[in-house]
């Protein structure tokens, strides 16, 4: 098992990282430290020093069951995660709040502002209060803002218009995470421009750091590793190890898991020893406890493809029992894993992804593969726009 080199991979770079997304614990009984512990909104004002404690003075969790001979696990006793969703902003009133109410998210990820355009949301008094009162009555955990599609801190001298643009995007989109009371904000880093990261290191430090002072925010920024190629920053977890150590005063900055870039990229998450590697190779070159969130879905394309494609879980090629396996990994424990599935009907991540992710984690007793069955008969359903009630079973037709 080992990380694939990329820097050959000839996958042409693209200025806007590839994007395929859609628009978009604890054990029974225990009480394992959880940075985002349920019930507490926000760590906007928490230190990162008290994330540090809570992780490291983590107990050790029983190992779940091992999968193996079992394909599918139904039940474990370990509830690791809290479970949601990338719930788009168009489908209700509350910028999708009501979307993850409506899929009983217990965290969830939304888009501050329009994915691909360079000017920022404006929010109404009356639009923040709006939000802020359904995500109380909500109950929810911590919810994260993914950052626009443009952003590229390594612009800096190859397209310096691009780059002044992205700071001011990041900045505003830090204001944002303030003005919504939201926990994080998701970023890719971008182009390395052929450069290298170290060709572009300083250009990246000095975006983070004049977006961080232009906002006069001390929300999390979290770094999204990406699927590759060679040109787009952050593949490799040791790459954030070097933007961690440029920017050594910005102690709010995390990292975000994309398990679909993860595997795209390299780590073989189908085996225990692939996971195994990611975390260790995270652990070592920035510690876990930055790791602040875990976008989780399966991928569309072959292991080491540098492909940004994700899939609905268990329909691609991480599979059950690679999703299931890093739903149940210890050392992930109380993290937020957030969908970002394409939904079965293609609309986003769904119920169906929901559940699976809940029966992947043991958390509903029902086989994935039946819900991913029915999930797939009703967006079928959907497509072909027959209302069930209309439906004439074929026996009752003859
Ligand atoms: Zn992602
Ligand atoms: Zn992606």
């Amino acid at each position: 098992m080992k990380v694939s080199e990329r820097d050959a991979t000839g996958v042409a770079d693209a200025e806007i990282p590839r994007k395929a997304r859609d628009d978009g614990g604890v054990a029974d009984g225990c009480s394992h430290p959880s940075p985002f512990p349920l019930g507490e909104r926000t760590i906007n004002d928490a230190k990162l020093d008290s994330l540090v404690v809570a992780s490291a003075s983590r107990p050790e969790v029983a190992a779940p069951q091992s999968s193996r001979g079992s394909r599918l696990p139904t039940k474990h006793r370990i509830k690791p995660m809290m479970l949601g969703a990338h719930c788009s902003a168009t489908r209700d009133n509350n910028f999708g709040i009501d979307r993850a109410v409506e899929l009983g998210c217990e965290t969830a990820q939304i888009f501050g502002s329009n994915k691909l355009q360079w000017k920022p949301k404006s929010y109404t008094d009356s639009d923040v209060q709006s939000f802020r009162e359904a995500r109380e009555e909500a109950g929810l955990g911590p919810i994260f803002s993914h950052a626009i599609y443009l952003i590229n801190l390594g612009a800096k001298r190859t397209k310096p218009e691009i780059y002044e643009r992205s700071i001011s995007s990041l900045s505003s989109g830090l204001q944002i995470c303030d003005l919504l009371g939201l926990d994080g904000l998701v970023v890719h880093l971008g182009s390395n421009y052929g450069l290298g990261l170290e060709g572009v290191i300083d250009s990246v430090e000095e975006g983070l750091s004049r977006a961080r002072e232009d906002s006069g925010s001390s929300v999390p920024l979290l770094l999204e590793n990406t699927a590759g190629s060679s040109r787009l920053i952050g593949g490799r977890f040791t790459d954030f190890a070097t933007v961690f150590d440029a920017v050594d005063d910005d102690r709010m900055l995390g990292v975000c898991i994309d398990t679909a870039h993860a595997f795209a990229f390299g780590y073989d998450l189908t085996e225990e020893a692939g996971l195994d590697l990611m975390l260790s190779e995270i652990d070592s070159a920035i510690g876990l406890q930055r790791v602040m969130a875990l976008h989780l879905n399966d991928s569309k394309v072959e292991y080491g493809r540098n492909l940004d494609r994700h899939e609905n879980l268990g329909q691609g090629h991480i599979g059950y029992e690679g999703i299931s396996r890093v739903l149940l990994e210890p050392r992930l424990v109380g993290i937020p894993a957030i969908l970002e599935t394409p939904g079965f009907d293609g609309a986003g991540p769904d119920k169906g992804n929901l559940d699976i992710m809940r029966s992947l984690a043991g958390r509903l007793d029902e086989n994935p593969e039946v819900i991913a069955k029915r999930a797939k008969q009703r967006a079928a359903r959907k497509k072909a726009k027959v209302p069930v009630a209309k439906r004439v079973p074929a026996k009752a037709a003859k």
